[in-house]
C-alpha cells in the first residue's frame, strides 16, 4: 500500500508507467491466503515489480511505446514475466519507453514523457527511462527493461538506480518486442545490487522458446554473496580492474571523469589493483552500432503491417492499409531507423555498411578479449554526462546517438555489465547522480555482482 500510495502520488509528475494493474492488492490478498494455509511462497513474493512495456503481458496491454500497438494485449506472457510470476512478483504495471527501443530519453515514447526524479526538467535516460524513474521514485521495488544498446545501463546511472545488463542469452527473449535481435536482452533494475542481483536470478535460465537462451546453470547470485566480506578492510584484494582510457577523453564532461576517477580509488582501497587499459576499436563502436541495430530493426519491424498486429488503417487496397497504418503508427524516430536500417542492407551499398559493421563487431569482441585476458573487470563510466534537460537534444539526433558511447561496445560484444551509483556531479536541487560501469567476461554475472555489492 506504501508503495501504490506513493506511486498514486509521484505518477502525475514523474509518469513513468503507461499502464498501472489494478489486480495488485487482490493478489497481494491471495499471497496473505498462501501464507495462511502454510504454503510455500516464491523468492519475490509480494515484491512490486514494473515491467517495460515492450516485454509482453497477457493481463496489460502491451505497446513497445508505439501507438502502432495501442490497444494491443499479447496473447502470452514473456518468458522473464512468466517466471516473476511463478516466483510470487506483483506487477505493479508496465513502464513507458522510447518507441520499440528506439532513444537514449524516453522522449520517442508515442506517449508520454517521463520526468527524472531526481529533477524533473531532465530526461531519466532511456530507452527503458519508465522502469528507472520508477524504481528511483521508489513506485516499485524492481523492475525490467531491456538493453540492446545501453538501454538499462544509461537511464540507471541517470536516474541514480542500479542496471544489471545480463550476457547475451542468459535471458530468454521470448515475448521481448524484437528490436535487434542480435543485441537485445532483457535486463533488471534495483535500488540496490542485492535486490538486483536477486530479480537476475529469478528471470534467468534456458527456455526452449528462445533458440538463442543459453543453457549454461544459473548461480545464485545473492546467497554468493558472504556477509563477513563486508567487514574485512581489503575484501576484493587481487582483482584486476581495467579502466579504459578511451571513455575518459575527449567528449566526456570532466566532473564525469572525476568521478569515476574517486570510484576507481574506491575500489583501490578495497584492494583492487587498477590499472589503464586501451580498447583501440573503441570509438568505432557507436557507428557500428547504429548501422547493425538500424539494419536490424528495419528488418523487424515489418511484422507491424496493420493486419497481424494493432492498428489498422481504413484502405481501400491492401497497400496503401499497409503504408497507411505505418505511416500513423510509427513515431518519426522509428521511421527513421527504418530509412537508415532499409539503406544499409540495399544491394549496392551492403558491403559499404552492413558488411564493414559487421566487421568492426568482430574487432571490437576482440579487443575486449584481450583486455578481459589481463583484467577480472573493466570500468567505465555509463554515460558521457548526467542527465540533461527535456528537449536538449530533441533536435539534434547524433548529439543523443554520441552519448551511446560507453554502453554500445558492450552489446557487439554480448557481455555482462552492471551499472551502479558512484557519485553526483552539481545540477538540479539535489545533484544529479552518476553510474559506474562494470564489465565483466562472458557469464560473469556473479562476479560483476559480488563486487558492486562490496563496493556499494
Ligand atoms: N539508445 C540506443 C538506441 O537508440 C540504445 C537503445 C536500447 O538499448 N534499446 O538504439
Amino acid at each position: 500500500e506504501e508503495y501504490l500510495n506513493r506511486l498514486r502520488l509521484t505518477e502525475p509528475t514523474i509518469k513513468s508507467f503507461l499502464h498501472v494493474s489494478e489486480n495488485v492488492m487482490k493478489e497481494a490478498q491471495e499471497l496473505d491466503l498462501k501464507i495462511e494455509r502454510n504454503e510455500e511462497l516464491g523468492v519475490l513474493a509480494g515484491v512490486l515489480i514494473g515491467v517495460k512495456d515492450n516485454i509482453c503481458t497477457v493481463d496489460m496491454p502491451s505497446t513497445g511505446g508505439s501507438r502502432i500497438l495501442q490497444d494491443y494485449r499479447p496473447a502470452y506472457d514473456a518468458t522473464a514475466v512468466k517466471k516473476l510470476k511463478q516466483s510470487g512478483a506483483l506487477l505493479v504495471g508496465k513502464t513507458n519507453l522510447d518507441e520499440f527501443g528506439m532513444g537514449s530519453t524516453t522522449e520517442a515514447s508515442g506517449f508520454q514523457v517521463t520526468a527524472n526524479p531526481w529533477d524533473v526538467s531532465r530526461v531519466p535516460g532511456g530507452s527503458s527511462g519508465g522502469s528507472a524513474a520508477a524504481v528511483s521514485a521508489r513506485q516499485c521495488v524492481a523492475a525490467l527493461g531491456s538493453d540492446t544498446g545501453g538501454s538499462v545501463r544509461q537511464p540507471a546511472s541517470f536516474c541514480g538506480v542500479v542496471g544489471m545488463k545480463p550476457t547475451y542469452g542468459r535471458v530468454s527473449r521470448f515475448g521481448l518486442m524484437a528490436y535487434a535481435s542480435s543485441l537485445d536482452v532483457i535486463g533488471c533494475f534495483g535500488s540496490s545490487v542485492a535486490d538486483t542481483a536477486i530479480l537476475l536470478e529469478a528471470i534467468s535460465g534456458h527456455d526452449i522458446f528462445d533458440a538463442t537462451s543459453s543453457k549454461r546453470e544459473v548461480p545464485s547470485f545473492a546467497s554468493q554473496f558472504i556477509s563477513t566480506e563486508l567487514m574485512e578492510s581489503k575484501p576484493l584484494k587481487g582483482l584486476r580492474v581495467g579502466i579504459i582510457s578511451e571513455t575518459l577523453g575527449d567528449g566526456v564532461d570532466k566532473p564525469v571523469v572525476s568521478t569515476i576517477k574517486a570510484a576507481a580509488s574506491h575500489l583501490e582501497e578495497l584492494g583492487c589493483t587498477v590499472t589503464e587499459v586501451s580498447l583501440p576499436s573503441f570509438s568505432l563502436g557507436l557507428p557500428a552500432y547504429y548501422i547493425l541495430a538500424s539494419s536490424e530493426s528495419s528488418s523487424n519491424l515489418s511484422r507491424y503491417d496493420g493486419v497481424r498486429y494493432g492498428n489498422q488503417a481504413a484502405a481501400e487496397e491492401l497497400n496503401s492499409l499497409y503504408s497507411d497504418s505505418r505511416s500513423n503508427g510509427f513515431g518519426p524516430e522509428v521511421k527513421m531507423r527504418i530509412l537508415m536500417g532499409t539503406y544499409a542492407l540495399s544491394a549496392g551499398y551492403y558491403d559499404a555498411y552492413y558488411k564493414r559493421a559487421q566487421q568492426v563487431r568482430t574487432l571490437v569482441q576482440k579487443s575486449f578479449k584481450d583486455a578481459l585476458s589481463e583484467n577480472d573487470i573493466l570500468i567505465s563510466p555509463a554515460a558521457p554526462s548526467a542527465a540533461y534537460k527535456i528537449d536538449e537534444k530533441k533536435n539534434d539526433p547524433l548529439a543523443m546517438y554520441a552519448g551511446d558511447i560507453m554502453t554500445v561496445n558492450v552489446n557487439l560484444a554480448g557481455l555482462p555489465a552492471l551499472v551502479l551509483p558512484c557519485g553526483f556531479v552539481e545540477g538540479g536541487p539535489a545533484g544529479l547522480p552518476i553510474g559506474l560501469q562494470m564489465i565483466g567476461g562472458q557469464f560473469d554475472e556473479g562476479k560483476l555482482l559480488r563486487v558492486g555489492h562490496i563496493f556499494e
